[in-house]
């Protein structure tokens, strides 16, 4: 309700509160790949340690960059990341669940490829839609949600836009 807006692409508070903040001082391993992403492959290493300092962050890019060092020896004590598949392919990926993973995710069965938070405002309308449709309960929580915070925004006295209804902002928030 604080913000007044649901999360979108530009605004995307939800992964800041979720995830981005959380293990601080802590070494954390992602799921992070290079084939993702144009700006995880320019962007991401299979090391990084993470600095509110721009020019002291440091981010390898491969096993054997010269500051390799620092991570085998951990004498960074700061925020750290570490990305153990940052290179691995799209195949790659599948061959080692079929083959390796004993428990398989039943949305992997149904056609899914990526599987994240249900409405994720990163993805495209469709896909959104699709996942609204297969967990309607969702849907339903979202447009409670959006029904409190069109009150909220009314008593704080902001311009509820052309949002009349938990609907409309549903609808203007699926097609962002
Ligand atoms: S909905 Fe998307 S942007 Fe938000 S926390 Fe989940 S993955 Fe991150």
């Amino acid at each position: 309700m604080k913000k007044t807006v649901p999360p979108t692409r530009l605004m995307r508070y939800c992964c800041e509160k979720l995830k981005e903040n959380n293990g601080k001082e802590c070494m954390v391993a992602t799921g992070v790949r290079w084939g993702e992403s144009y700006k995880r492959k320019t962007t991401r290493g299979i090391y990084e340690d993470v600095n509110r300092n721009k020019e002291k962050k440091i981010v390898l890019l491969n096993d054997n960059d010269d500051k390799r060092r620092l991570f085998e020896r951990c004498e960074i004590k700061a925020n750290t990341i570490i990305n153990p598949i940052i290179d691995f392919t799209d195949d790659e990926i599948w061959d080692y669940y079929d083959n390796e993973c004993k428990y398989r995710n039943p949305l992997y069965d149904i056609g899914f490829n990526r599987v994240g938070c249900i409405g994720c405002a990163m993805a495209g309308r469709k896909g959104r839609l699709r996942e609204f449709e297969l967990f309607p309960k969702y849907k339903e929580l979202y447009l409670r949600a959006f029904d409190r915070m069109l009150k909220h925004r009314e008593a704080r006295g902001l311009d509820n836009r052309n949002w009349h209804t938990a609907e409309d902002v549903f609808e203007w928030w699926v097609s962002k």
